[in-house]
């Protein structure tokens, strides 16, 4: 018999560069939720890969960014601290020339972490070969990654290799998660998460970042001589601005009440159940910059 491997991966990258399309496409299941715009990632969200002979987990790391906020400093340090912790880091970068400064500034950090940093060269469907050849020359040139790995995440190419690579690093482990478990994340953040998802989708470029969601309850409902239990919903959605909270009901509450069916009928997909959701807004202001308001809402 082989020895089972297993160990953590941390997903690093600059906002939007496709990390949570990644970490979906590796584990196989929606587990982190995606936008357009940057920054959707505030939590480190575990998703799980269980092969034959090994077991990793994968750390969705929030971007390595500038901060300007207090949550923006939190982003920061949760995602240097996964660094030092875990078997390989995958960072993330979009296939254009010249490196990102920010690309630049993240790989210094990496050059004092002992952990091998495999770069990962995203949205390989949007570029030429040719220009697949230049980027890995030129990175290469920049720092001593373990591997150099062009991949789409969103379609899916090259992960299977990718996987195999990581497979290579792992030192010999137990399996840490039961082999269908695909997330450690509780379904109320998961559901929190899916629920912000599609408000940020939503709402354009109208309210940037500035919301933040808080499941109050969810309970099942025993349902009369029905198979499945209804699940009962209720969430807050924060905003920072009356305005704000004007945009995010909408006229006659249209914009709520599409938020609402988007996201509910995701969570139906989600937790296997009938969901009876009922969404409210308020408004907390500056939420983002009180300490006390971040304890509330869980990043610790
Ligand atoms: P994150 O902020 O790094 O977690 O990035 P997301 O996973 O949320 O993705 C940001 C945007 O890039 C989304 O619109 C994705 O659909 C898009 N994206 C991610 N991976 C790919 C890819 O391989 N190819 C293309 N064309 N788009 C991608
Ligand atoms: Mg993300």
């Amino acid at each position: 018999m082989t020895a089972f491997h297993s160990g953590f991966v941390s997903l690093v990258g600059r906002p939007n560069v496709g990390k949570s399309t990644l970490m979906n496409r590796l584990v196989g299941e929606k587990v982190a939720i995606i936008s357009p715009k940057p920054q959707t990632t505030r939590n480190q969200i575990r998703g799980i890969y269980t092969g034959e002979a090994c077991q990793m987990v994968f750390i969705d790391t929030p971007g390595l960014h500038r901060p300007r906020t207090k949550l923006g400093n939190y982003m920061v340090r949760s995602a240097e601290a996964a660094l030092n912790e875990v078997d390989v880091i995958l960072l993330l970068v979009e296939p254009s020339l010249p490196v990102h400064p920010e690309d630049r500034e993240i790989i210094g950090r990496l050059a004092k972490v002992r952990t091998p940093v495999f770069l990962v060269i995203n949205k390989l469907d949007t570029i030429a070969r040719a220009e697949a050849l230049a980027l890995i020359d030129q990175y290469r040139q920049l720092f001593g990654f373990a591997e150099i790995i062009p991949v789409s995440a969103l379609r899916g190419d090259n992960v299977k290799e990718l996987l195999a690579a990581v497979e290579d690093r792992l030192p010999e482990g137990p399996r840490y998660f039961p082999a269908d478990m695909i997330t450690d994340q509780p379904e109320r953040q998961l559901t929190a998460e899916l629920i912000r998802e599609k408000a940020l989708g939503l709402l354009q470029e109208e309210i940037p970042h500035g919301i933040a969601v808080e499941i109050i309850s969810m309970n099942p409902r025993e349902e009369s001589g029905g198979t499945r239990d209804l699940l009962d919903v209720e969430a807050n959605i924060y905003c920072e601005k009356e305005s704000h909270k004007g945009i995010i009901i909408g006229k006659n509450g249209d914009m709520l009440k599409k938020i609402g069916s988007r996201a509910r009928s995701e969570m139906e997909n989600l937790l296997g159940s009938p969901v009876y959701l009922q969404l409210w807004v308020k408004v907390k202001k500056d939420w983002r910059d009180s300490e006390f308001l971040l304890r509330d809402f869980g990043y610790r």
